[in-house]
């Protein structure tokens, strides 16, 4: 092989100006991307071309649950690629079986469709609600205000943001919006076409806003007396980064009755994979049966290589415990920029989040922000990159963390201080 196969392109050393030139080339448009180009990873390390090390407290967007190059994953990708990596879905086989198991026995009875996305995990949502009204004419779905469920035309109209919207109309029927946490909203807003209720159980986009427990138990008793499914939104909550598997359970952890809420059916993906692409969605098992054979389908939904990668990442996180340090480490994390918003109340407005899903807001008119067109979310991540940490820009005044769930406790530590030094030359 070694003859006859030239060595690989040497992309990765070629300088920075020109990949990027590669991407104004011939990548559609459709980010505007930092102005950061990576090539390494290691754990909550990142890598730049330029040899530049940066601590990643983005996680790849919640992706990245292990970190970058965890070598449990490498193996995991190795061996089950040496066995099987695709078969499709005319046949059984063992990691997709057991994937659905491992999702079931962290929830209740029901069961898992598996498929690559979390927009795609949605419109099995959408579709699981059309199914179940269908035979009443009832197809109207009520999701929140500011809350974010994918990229796909019914994603969008899903959506409660206009921003994504825009252009694209008409969008599909059957979306309507509400305000979130706020049940006598829902309540006034249901009419007789009304079949389902999508929210997230804490709202990422949207900038770190978690659905309160009697919102969540609220809607659970609305849904029951009106005959609606209540679907939750897992893509970016879920996945033990709240310090449970999904952020329903942590809320309700403490609540008489809490135990035992459920949502209806439950999308999956960002995590699941710890930057394998896979997503999927549960359905309870009572409604189990709307969508029967011939129904619904992916050609690449959980393959074995992406169920033995997902299993792998169950795996790690239960055995190194990473649901607690999840939740001790991203306690550490609030608590320390809580001290930086009382050290600069004129910059940071605000902290907020649960486990390892925080949000931090700026407050308005920053001087040091003004003369720019650029959100000052934007501008704030560009200055923290530049002194070595990575976060991601929520609208336009919030900063995200979603590190990797075995972000340490020094790391932490490390991220703060980077943070805080900006603050300092920002004040
Ligand atoms: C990221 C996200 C999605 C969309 O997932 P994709 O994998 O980008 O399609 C949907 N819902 C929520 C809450 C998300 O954070």
């Amino acid at each position: 092989m070694k003859d006859i196969m030239p060595p690989p392109p040497a992309l990765v050393h070629q300088e920075q100006k020109a990949i990027q030139e590669l991407f104004h080339k011939n990548v559609l448009p459709t980010y505007s991307r930092f102005d950061l180009v990576l090539n390494r990873g290691q754990g909550s390390w990142l890598f730049d071309v330029n040899g530049r090390r940066y601590l990643d407290l983005g996680g790849g967007i919640a992706v990245c649950a292990l970190g970058h190059a965890h070598p449990a994953i490498t193996e995991a990708l190795v061996e089950q690629s040496r066995r099987l990596v695709h078969v499709s879905n005319l046949y059984y086989h063992e990691p997709q079986g057991r994937l659905a198991q491992k999702i079931v026995s962290h929830l209740a009875d029901g069961k898992v469709f598996f498929c690559n996305s979390g927009a795609e995990a949605n419109e099995g949502l959408y579709k699981l609600a059309r199914k179940f009204g269908h035979a009443d004419g009832r197809f109207e779905i009520l999701t929140a205000l500011n809350s974010f469920h994918g990229r796909t035309l019914a994603g969008i109209a899903a959506t409660g943001q206009d921003k994504v919207k825009k252009g694209f109309e008409p969008m599909v029927p059957g979306f309507r919006h509400v305000p979130y946490n706020d049940l006598d909203s829902v309540r006034a807003a249901l009419s007789p076409s009304t079949v389902a209720i999508l929210i997230e159980g804490i709202q990422g986009e949207g900038g770190i806003a978690p659905a309160s427990r009697e919102y969540l138990l609220g809607l659970r008793a609305l849904c029951d007396e009106k005959r609606l499914l209540l679907l939750m939104d897992g893509v970016q909550c879920g996945h033990f980064r709240t310090g449970r598997f999904q952020s329903f359970q942590r809320a309700l952890e403490d609540t008489a009755g809490g135990e035992g809420f459920l949502p209806d059916g439950l999308s999956m993906a960002k995590s699941l994979g710890g930057g394998f692409p896979i997503g999927a969605f549960w359905v309870r098992e009572r409604h189990a049966g709307l969508l029967g054979p011939g129904s619904h389908g992916t050609t690449y939904g959980g393959t074995p290589l992406g169920c033995a990668v997902a299993l792998k990442v169950f795996e790690i996180i239960e055995k190194e415990g990473l649901a607690d340090n999840a939740r001790q480490v991203g306690e550490f994390l609030q608590r320390e920029l809580l001290r930086l918003q009382a050290l600069h109340p004129r910059l940071l407005a605000n902290v907020r989040g649960v486990g390892l899903m925080i949000g931090f807001e700026l407050a308005r008119n920053i001087p040091a922000f003004a003369g720019s067109e650029k959100a000052p979310s934007q501008q704030m991540v560009a200055r923290l990159q530049e002194a070595g940490v990575i976060v991601i820009p929520s609208g336009t005044h919030v900063l995200r963390l979603l590190p990797a769930l075995n972000l340490s406790r020094a790391e932490a530590e490390q991220g703060i201080e980077i943070i805080e030094s900006v603050l300092a030359k920002l004040a």
